[in-house]
């Protein structure tokens, strides 16, 4: 079978499971299988590849067109201009993270202690201390397999950090310029209505929030207090409608500046506030 044909039956089929995305999936699966890139579609779709490609990649296709996530599939996604290892461990990284990590960028000061609550694959962490120099970056996450994905990650890009398995502070000692979380923000009832590539692979408990979705931001804003220096930071990734909840949270637990900024897509998707300790 030539690469064309093979590129062709595989978008065929994920087209006829309703996968959105048919065409670049196909070709992505493709490139995946055969270490090719995406001009070898355009300069030489007559070249064969061998028979056990093809089996590879319509093994991958198959897993596609039930839904799997094409990242968990491939095992990485790019994010913030790196490559990152992915597993059903973890949620995928997100573009609309990104948000998140740039905002942290515009306050972090070279030689900051950082702190990454649920922490999962470690992709906000690790692009932290990858995009700022002399950090020291500590993450964690309740699940041990995350945490052990996250290591990898620091491996795979020669970064120098810290994670642990840890229930939020559970494990956590010293003090930080930073507090940084995305932490899981869904509505339990909401969960369901969520694409089947999201909540049929992804780890629920990555996602639920509990029943208002705020459930970590409540135990992460009180919490969080002694790890904090003064004037430090807590950053937050919150759902598109969490903004006011969650600035409210942070302003009653006595945190000042208290600011949210918008996604590329013009949602509320980051709120961080400073922590002024209280001297009586
Ligand atoms: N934005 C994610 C989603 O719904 C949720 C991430 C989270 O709960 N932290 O796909």
């Amino acid at each position: 079978m030539t690469y064309g044909e093979a590129y062709q039956m595989g978008y065929v089929q994920l087209e006829n499971s309703e996968i959105k995305e048919a065409k670049l999936d196909a070709r992505l699966l493709l490139e995946f299988i055969c270490d090719t890139n995406r001009n070898d579609l355009l300069v030489h779709p007559e070249r064969e590849i061998t028979a056990e490609q093809e089996i590879k990649y319509f093994q991958c296709i198959e897993r596609r067109a039930t839904c799997e996530p094409l990242q968990y599939i491939t095992g990485e996604q790019e994010f913030m201009g790196l490559t990152f290892l992915t597993d059903p461990s973890t949620l995928i990284p997100r573009q609309d993270t990104e948000t998140l990590v740039e905002e942290v960028l515009l306050h972090l000061h070279d030689g900051m202690e950082i702190l990454d609550v649920c922490t999962g694959s470690g992709c906000i962490l690790l692009s932290l201390l990858k995009y700022s120099n002399d950090c020291i970056g500590v993450g964690c996450d309740l699940n041990p397999d995350a945490v052990l994905l996250a290591k990898k990650n620091a491996e795979m890009l020669g970064l120098d950090a810290t994670f642990v398995q840890s229930d939020l502070f559970e494990h956590i000692e010293g003090k930080y310029d930073m507090i940084v979380s995305n932490p899981p923000y869904v509505e339990t009832a909401v969960i369901e209505t969520l694409d089947m590539v999201v909540k049929g692979y992804e780890p629920h408990t990555a996602l639920d929030g509990g029943a208002d979705g705020l459930d970590f931001y409540r135990r992460l804003v009180t919490q969080a207090k002694p790890f904090l220096r003064k004037e430090g930071m807590l950053f937050f990734e919150i759902g598109y409608n969490q903004a006011e909840s969650v600035s409210r949270l942070l302003a009653e637990a006595g945190y000042i500046e208290v600011t949210v900024k918008k996604d590329l897509a013009g949602l509320d998707r980051v709120v961080y506030a400073t922590y002024m300790e209280l001297t009586i």
